[in-house]
């Protein structure tokens, strides 16, 4: 991978510079391949040079971009060097269109930290969806708590030492360490394959503490390094509303009725989509009726 050598650039301002997230982790870039410009050029390859003003450049990316071109977006690189706990971890290393190298815990002692849960952070579980969480427990269930995982950790790292102490191999020695020991790799992946992973970790759908390093990534990182990429991808992938043929049929419905804008939750049931009806729970109902709230067509949940 060559770097970009000039000085000043937003890369050399940015390469180890560590950006924290959770209690302690990391991300930095230690390497780049590439810029907007990398894009552009890969793009012109198939679509001819034409004139090389910026707002051409601008335009052409946004344009790749929108109509979900993908190699122009491969051919830049980033190289990170990422601190994560290993739940996330977990979650992370799901993406398997990067290459990593991790710390390895055979090798070398495990990492001597664990992320810990502040009283204000121990999150409910959510209602209507299974693999989520919604509010906060009280700070007084939260402090004990608190209490109780420090007191776990503490006692796993004891036991963990212990059998090191008196000569259990690295590799075995480790089997009982909590999914919150922190974990240590360099993860290296093209731009079109790291913003798939940030619109699936930066989207509320994921866990917050996944959300927390994408989103990390993604605004510290990529922003200033692809200033014109990152602007259209929060146009066309982040802020953009996905319409499926059951959606658009339940508006062109709603606005045939008559009805005033805004939509009650009356006239949106009586135009819901006929496979909906008659089901008490419906998550594709939610996420249209999610849709037209955020239109500004239907009144938003108090
Ligand atoms: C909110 C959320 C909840 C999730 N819940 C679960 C869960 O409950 N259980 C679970 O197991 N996982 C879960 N996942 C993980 C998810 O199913 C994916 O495995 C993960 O997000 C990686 O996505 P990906 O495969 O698109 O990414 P990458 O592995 O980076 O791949 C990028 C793209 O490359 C292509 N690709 C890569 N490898 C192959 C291949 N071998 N064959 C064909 N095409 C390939 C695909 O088009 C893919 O989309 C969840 C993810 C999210 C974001």
């Amino acid at each position: 991978m060559s770097s970009q050598e000039n000085a000043g650039s937003p890369a050399d301002e940015l390469r180890w510079k560590k950006f924290p997230v959770l209690d302690d982790g990391f991300v930095c870039l230690v390497d780049v391949m590439g810029d907007d410009s990398s894009v552009v050029q890969a793009a012109r390859v198939s679509y001819g040079a034409g004139t090389k003003k910026v707002s051409d450049d601008r335009t052409l990316i946004r344009y790749l971009l929108r109509h979900r071109h993908t190699t122009p977006f491969e051919m830049a690189e980033i190289k990170l060097l990422v601190r994560v706990p290993m739940d996330c971890w977990r979650q992370w290393i799901r993406h398997r269109t990067a290459s990593v190298n991790e710390y390895s815990t055979r090798y070398s002692l495990a990492i001597d930290a664990a992320q810990r849960t502040a009283p204000g952070e121990w999150r409910t579980q959510a209602a209507g969806n299974r693999q989520g969480s919604e509010g906060v427990l009280p700070e007084e269930v939260g402090r004990e708590l608190s209490r109780q995982e420090e007191e776990l950790q503490d006692e796993i790292r004891e036991v963990y030492q212990h059998r090191i102490a008196v000569g259990v191999a690295r590799e075995q020695a480790r089997k009982d360490l909590p999914l919150s020991t922190y974990t240590e790799a360099y993860w290296k992946v093209d731009l079109h394959n790291l913003l798939h992973f940030l619109a699936l970790r930066m989207d509320h759908h994921a866990q917050l503490e996944i959300r927390r390093y994408a989103t990390t990534i993604g605004e510290q990182i990529v922003r200033p390094l692809f200033p014109v990429v990152w602007e259209a991808f929060l146009d066309y992938r982040m802020k953009a509303l996905f319409l499926t043929r059951l959606d658009t049929e339940v508006i062109q419905r709603l606005a045939a009725s008559g009805d005033a804008v805004p939509w009650s939750e009356d006239a949106f049931l009586a135009a819901q989509d006929p496979a909906w009806q008659g089901l008490q729970r419906c998550r594709e109902r939610d996420e249209c009726r999610d849709k037209l709230q955020r239109l500004g067509l239907m009144e938003s949940a108090s």
